[in-house]
């Protein structure tokens, strides 16, 4: 098969990839075994021991996060662009410590959406990694700080997840201020929802969304389901050296990025 034709067959399989596993916020439930970041026995490398349902953290083939090197991802037919699109708007801020991350929620039928190839999934929830949890290796050697998952759902409970890398070479990010300044400063239990505040995840994307890199993967998180649609760009934002600190505190200096997984058999394709 040409690269053109694979490439054809590739998307094909990632865009029909089915899992019928709940949403992501099943890996926070209660009553789900304890696990952590840190080098302890509840650590990354452990995960998969910790529970029947977390195995597929240890068996799993299609793991996330991966390396991804900018300059050597085959690139897609141009004939044939993957269309990639986001219909964002605002919502009241709903945002938690749920002592993994900081996470941001977004109520049923919001109106917030991502398009991919014509295929409509909705906006659950969007949260941060400090360090960023995919590598992105490019030409500029850039030194990525943060990493935030906007993770979507189709009605069938499939997964597409942005990625969007920050490094801290700017000023303060306004939107960022805005929630890590409204985030509990401790874990808990409920989401704190903010009186009178409005957000839009639009004013957290780039510029521009191409070019952009496509693979199938999985949470990074407990029980790390496959079946992902992954969808990281290449464009990072900026943020300043004080907000990646803000973030490690409101995480209490934990770091909460999942180690690199092996790609095994898979590509990474990249839309220009
Ligand atoms: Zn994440």
């Amino acid at each position: 098969m040409s690269l053109k034709h694979f490439s054809h067959f590739l998307m094909g399989s990632l865009l029909i990839a089915t899992c019928n596993f709940t949403v992501v916020t099943a890996s926070y439930a209660e009553g789900a075994a304890h696990w952590a970041y840190d080098s302890s026995t509840t650590g990354p490398a452990h995960w998969g021991e910790l529970s029947a349902e977390f195995a597929t953290c240890k068996m799993g083939k299609n793991q996330s996060p991966i390396e991804i090197d900018a300059a050597h991802e085959p690139i897609l037919d141009t004939q044939t662009p993957v269309k990639l699109s986001f219909n964002y708007r605002s919502v009241p801020l709903n945002v938690e410590n749920n002592g993994h991350t900081i996470k941001v929620n977004y109520p049923a039928d919001s109106g917030n959406s991502m398009t991919l190839n014509g295929k409509t999934y909705e906006l659950k929830q969007f949260h941060f990694h400090t360090p960023p949890e995919h590598v992105l290796k490019t030409a500029q050697q850039s030194d990525f700080k943060i990493e935030m998952h906007l993770v979507h759902a189709d009605t069938a409970g499939n997964l597409a997840v942005v990625g969007v890398l920050f490094d801290d070479s700017g000023v303060t990010n306004l939107l960022l201020k805005e929630i890590f300044s409204d985030a509990p400063k401790t874990a808990k239990k409920s989401p704190v929802i903010v009186e009178g505040k409005a957000i839009n995840a639009a004013d957290l994307l780039p510029v521009h969304t191409n070019p952009f890199y496509l693979y199938s993967g999985s949470l990074t998180t407990p029980p790390c389901s496959e079946g992902v649609q992954w969808i990281v760009l290449q464009q990072p934002l900026t943020t300043s050296g004080e907000q990646v600190e803000q973030l490690a505190a409101l995480l209490h200096e934990h770091e909460n990025n999942r180690p690199v997984q092996p790609r095994q058999a898979r590509l990474v394709i990249k839309q220009q």
